[in-house]
């Protein structure tokens, strides 16, 4: 059997152009600035204009540039894609990350459709029309990545509240279905499955033993994104030190 030798490259995005919903924190922030440091060109889209404003700042780079965008709000998206294609001319990676919790530890019993509304809004809705549009330009390249965040919620119950663990089952139900939508057109669709991540939506978490921190997950985003999981779709890469593997094992 013969043996070639393995380069991982440094800029393993050169060339390419993504957003990154709910890039002006957290997860998002991480994968702003890992991918501009492997030649992407990146959108941040946000609702925290501030944030997200002093992230291209401090980032300090040409092709780094913030728009603000409510996943929750279609048209919101349907803007950030056509500017985007102004632009730069193309779109090759739409992360889908922006996220929002509510109602932690909520029984059913005093949940309201409202607060289900707006999870599902942001986290769900969000996901799917910020797909739909980006396959709306990637279909004519031929060539794309869609990724989702997820979570590991989505294998174990019990650990977020009832209407974010429906949005994320629904969020990666979208991903294997649009798998195989799209796959046969050249563009890949996978979800990332965290654990607890040390961010904005976790602060608590900080300092935790075992804790994600967000460039964990960037990092995950860079393989999926990138050449090197060039025949990874359809997948939910989960991030979480075995927990939901094995039976007792502490998140
Ligand atoms: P974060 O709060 O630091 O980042 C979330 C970002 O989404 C923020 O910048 C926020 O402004 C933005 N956002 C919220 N609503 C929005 C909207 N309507 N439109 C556009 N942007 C909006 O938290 P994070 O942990 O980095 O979250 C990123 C993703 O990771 C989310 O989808 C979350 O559900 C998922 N996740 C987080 C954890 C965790 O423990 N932190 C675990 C698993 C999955």
């Amino acid at each position: 059997m013969s043996t070639s030798a393995i380069s991982i490259s440094r800029n393993r995005l050169d060339g390419k152009v993504a957003i990154i919903t709910g890039g002006a924190s957290g997860i998002g922030a991480s994968t702003v600035k890992l991918f501009s440091e492997h030649g992407a060109k990146v959108v941040i889209a946000d609702i925290q204009d501030d944030l997200g404003l002093d992230l291209v700042k401090n980032i300090d780079h040409p092709n780094v540039c913030y728009i603000h965008c409510d996943v929750s709000r279609e048209t919101h998206l349907m803007d950030l894609i056509d500017s985007t294609i102004s632009k730069y001319g193309r779109l090759d990676i739409m992360y889908n990350n922006a996220g929002i919790m509510d109602g932690f530890g909520a029984s059913i019993l005093t949940s309201k459709k409202e607060g289900l509304d707006k999870v599902l809004g942001v986290n769900l809705y969000g996901s799917f029309f910020g797909a739909k549009h980006a396959a709306r330009v990637m279909l004519p390249q031929k060539q794309g990545c869609i990724l989702f965040t997820a979570s590991v919620c989505t294998l174990i119950g019990g650990i977020a509240s009832h209407p974010y663990t429906m949005s994320k089952y629904g969020v990666l139900g979208l991903a294997k279905n649009l798998s195989a939508e799209l796959g046969q057109h050249g563009i890949r669709v996978n979800c990332i499955s965290p654990s607890g991540v040390f961010s904005g939506m976790a602060p608590g978490l900080g300092g935790v033993r075992g804790v994600l921190m967000a460039e964990d997950v960037a990092r995950a985003a860079l393989y999926l994104a990138s050449d090197d999981g060039k025949f990874v779709n359809g997948h939910n890469l989960v991030i979480d030190s075995g927990s939901s593997a094995v039976i007792g094992q502490p998140f």
